[in-house]
């Protein structure tokens, strides 16, 4: 049996983002990963590092996109040094795009809301009609009436991000093991006994960071993780001149020059079978926003499953029946691997989740079961 100080079952970015801020600050980690037959959000998304529309209603998910998104230029840095991989961030604000009078004053009044919640911690933003727009992106077709910005919002290469954490845990002595599909685990507090595909390992801390894995997985230690599949599709277009300097929601350019036009919210359970239909709802709203991409071929698109809460919200637990057993689950990983990095796994090393994770707890969910 192999001991560790921590395990980390779930080799995606939630996953890989902690184990690497575990092993950084000197924990021994071993990052399982069960492999190409999962599930994997990490290889779908749309790349955003977004904060404008997150936390309606929930100002405490606003302060911790906030703060993940504050702690990305530190982490682009440091793992483009471990690395050798640029994570490709950028962070020059984001607008989303209104192409009705309608969308605009439903935008207006969500921001609005935003601002008030965020309270004494602030919350930037401004809706701009078109005239001012037309200054930032060039190209918007005759429908967009105006957008939300906030100064907040960037993107980067998520695929990269997810290769230089694996990179950088490797390189700081962390043990990661593929083909290790947990089984089975012997719980008790602050000692587990974890079976895995790949053998046993043993930790005073687990982690499960599974994705869609951790809804079977988490009963298992104490742990509840209602999440679902969320299908989301994405379109990509060949190379095209540099046209776009900020990202928005639904269209964003790469450095090389491809289009990123996202993306659909389907509930289609495991199903992850591409439609035309919807590509072409997403292809029209694209190229209703920049009439030029009609001119670009598409040359891939794929489906991906988000890891859905209930209520969108991530969710962060500690085990009441085995402490040292915790779970993460979120949509946003690319988001959020600044704060699970930098903020989560000190937390997780340490004394546990700090009481401002506290309304993330699946705990919430209690309530709405009981009712059911
Ligand atoms: C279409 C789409 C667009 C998105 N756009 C964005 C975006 O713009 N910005 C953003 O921040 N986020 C975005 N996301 C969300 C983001 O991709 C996810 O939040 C993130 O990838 C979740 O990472 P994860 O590690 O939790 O899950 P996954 O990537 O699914 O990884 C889970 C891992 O757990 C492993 N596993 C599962 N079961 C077991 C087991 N029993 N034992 C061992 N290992 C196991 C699997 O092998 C897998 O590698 C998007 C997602 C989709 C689908």
């Amino acid at each position: 049996m192999r001991r560790f100080d921590a395990v980390v079952v779930g080799g995606g970015l939630v996953g890989a983002a902690i184990a690497w801020g575990m092993q950084r600050r000197g924990a021994r980690v071993a990052l399982l990963d069960e492999g190409d037959l999962a599930y994997r959000a990490s290889r779908g998304n749309f790349g955003l590092v977004w904060v404008q529309s997150k936390g309606l209603g929930a100002p405490h998910y606003q302060r911790w996109t906030r703060a993940s998104a504050a702690e990305w230029p530190a982490l682009n840095e440091e793992l483009g040094r471990l690395s050798g991989r640029d994570c490709g961030l950028s962070q020059p604000g984001g607008v989303h795009l209104c192409l009705s009078e309608r969308e605009f004053e439903d935008r207006a009044a969500r921001m609005a809301r935003m601002k008030e919640e965020a309270g004494n911690h602030g919350y930037e933003y401004r809706m701009l009609r078109r005239g001012e727009l037309d200054g930032m992106l060039p190209g918007l077709g005759p429908d967009v009436v105006g957008a939300s910005w906030t100064p907040y919002d960037g993107h980067a290469n998520s695929l990269n991000l997810l290769h230089a954490l694996h990179i950088a845990f490797e390189g700081a002595g962390g043990a990661y093991v593929p083909g290790a599909k947990l089984l089975d685990a012997a719980c008790a507090p602050r000692d587990f006994r974890l079976r895995t595909t790949a053998g046993d390992v043993a930790a005073p801390r687990a982690v499960l960071a599974a994705g869609l894995g951790n809804r079977e997985l988490a009963p298992l230690f104490g742990l509840d993780a209602p999440v679902r599949p969320q299908k989301g599709q994405v379109l990509v277009t060949e190379r095209a001149r540099h046209a776009l300097d900020l990202p928005t929601t639904s269209v964003r350019q790469t450095p090389e020059g491809t289009l990123l036009l996202g993306d659909s919210q389907e509930e289609a359970g495991f199903d992850l079978s591409q439609a035309a239909d919807v590509m072409a709802m997403i292809a029209d709203r694209a190229v209703r926003s920049f009439p030029w991409i009609a001119g670009l071929n598409i040359v891939r698109a794929w489906s991906a499953l988000r890891v859905m809460a209930p209520d969108g919200l991530p969710i962060y637990d500690e085990s009441e029946r085995y402490p040292g057993a915790f779970t993460a689950n979120c949509h946003s990983g690319v988001t959020l691997a600044g704060a699970h990095a930098h903020l989560l796994a000190p937390m997780l090393l340490g004394q546990g989740l700090d009481p401002m994770l506290a309304g993330f707890s699946a705990r919430r969910f209690a309530a709405d079961r009981r009712a059911a």
